[in-house]
């Protein structure tokens, strides 16, 4: 079967006097397991409905494999929808629930069969036909209700929440299944979720929407190493964030002045190229780093003020700690701000105690500066 791309050009969409996608310009390669990443509230279910063609947008263009389909109505479009609830019909057996689409469309008696089967066998529910949806576990209604829609061989499918209603263990083990299968039919796939977790771990790329506004699109990677402002920041994994102010802005670096006196030198690819454009001497910045890019270390005299080009170093107090098992979390107040310290824990180590005085230790090199 073809792959085909999908392509949001300008969309948007209003409720009423409500704007709830506000110019949305996506492309999505064919073949691409792609994620629409965001809070409750943010847009993706309106935007997965606009794709199926249950919304109308209200500007701009929808393209599959190159052609405009805004105009052509749901039936017409050759996209699969697989719902949040599974919408299974609860007195259909599986056998009747997967042939339901090739039935309405009159899909001969034979190749119906070979059909259904291929598919049944392709989620691993063969043995499953005759039962019916109540006497099946979550995660076998949902490997039916991907059967019933990968078996009209649609050209894109969407994924609503496909993982909400299972359990994290076997959530953790759909998201690989739905993965391979993906892999297995090739079809361009939109999935929806507001769970980073389930984004990163699955996506070949993923657009993080916020208040109906894509706020970036690239990478898991992508997005967790070089966020585009503090909402992806924040969303895409934990982030520290120190209050500061530009002191000097050179070709390669800038200064910026911590809370506390202390000052930080940073190689100007820390910024994006939009933020460095309009950034000014005396502009309140963010200076950010990952927990687990910060470093806990004794407290000493010796290395009081000791911040050297390389790494900040601060004086802190521990407030908090959160043991995880394969590491702590360490909260830790440094001149009024609180920073959060991921270490790795190694058998046998005492973690650090609440109140300790300790010194945290920032390479530079993991900084990036995000606008306030
Ligand atoms: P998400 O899927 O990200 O949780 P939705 O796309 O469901 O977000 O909703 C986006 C916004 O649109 C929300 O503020 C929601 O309240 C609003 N909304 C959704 N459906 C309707 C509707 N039929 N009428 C009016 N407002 C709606």
């Amino acid at each position: 079967m073809k792959k085909v791309s999908v392509e949001c050009r300008d969309v948007s969409l209003s409720y009423g006097a409500t704007d709830v996608l506000k110019n949305i310009n996506l492309t999505i390669a064919p073949g691409e397991f792609f994620a629409l990443l965001g809070p409750s509230g943010s847009g993706k279910s309106t935007l997965l409905r606009l794709i199926t063609g249950f919304n109308s947008l209200k500007t701009g263009q929808l393209l599959v494999d190159g052609l405009d389909i805004s105009q052509v109505p749901a039936w017409q479009r050759d996209i699969g929808m697989v719902f949040q609830n599974y919408a299974l019909w609860p007195h259909m057996t599986v056998w009747d629930n997967v042939a339901f689409g090739l039935v309405e469309r009159r899909v001969a008696r034979a190749a119906l069969r070979q059909r259904v089967q291929d598919v049944l066998e392709l989620v691993g529910l063969t043995d499953y036909a005759q039962r019916y949806p109540g006497q099946l576990s979550g995660g076998q209604q949902q490997r039916v209700a991907l059967a019933r829609t990968v078996v009209i061989e649609p050209k894109v499918l969407l994924l609503d929440e496909p993982l909400s209603n299972l359990d994290k263990n076997l959530r953790t083990q759909m998201r690989q299944e739905l993965l391979a299968l993906q892999r297995r039919l090739g079809i361009t796939t939109i999935f929806v979720t507001h769970d980073q977790e389930e984004a990163m771990t699955t996506a070949d790329r993923m657009a993080v929407l916020h208040q109906g506004v894509v706020q970036q699109v690239g990478t898991p990677v992508d997005l967790f190493d070089t966020p585009i402002n503090r909402f992806v920041a924040e969303f895409v994994g934990s982030m520290n964030k120190l209050n500061a102010t530009v002191q000097e802005i050179l070709a390669d670096h800038l200064v910026v002045n911590l809370i506390g006196g202390m000052t930080c030198t940073v190689a100007t690819t820390a910024v994006s190229p939009s933020l460095l454009n309009a950034l000014r001497v005396g502009a309140s910045v963010l200076v950010c780093a990952r927990p687990h890019q910060v470093s806990l270390q004794q407290h000493t005299q010796s290395s009081l003020g000791a911040s050297q080009v390389s790494s900040l170093v601060l004086p802190g107090t521990v407030v908090a700690k959160e043991f995880m098992g394969q590491q702590t979390r360490y909260f830790v107040l440094c001149n009024s701000q609180q920073v959060m310290v991921d270490q790795t824990h190694q058998l046998g180590e005492t973690p650090y105690a609440v109140n300790a005085h300790v010194m945290i230790n920032l390479p530079t090199s993991n900084i990036k500066i995000l606008d306030i």
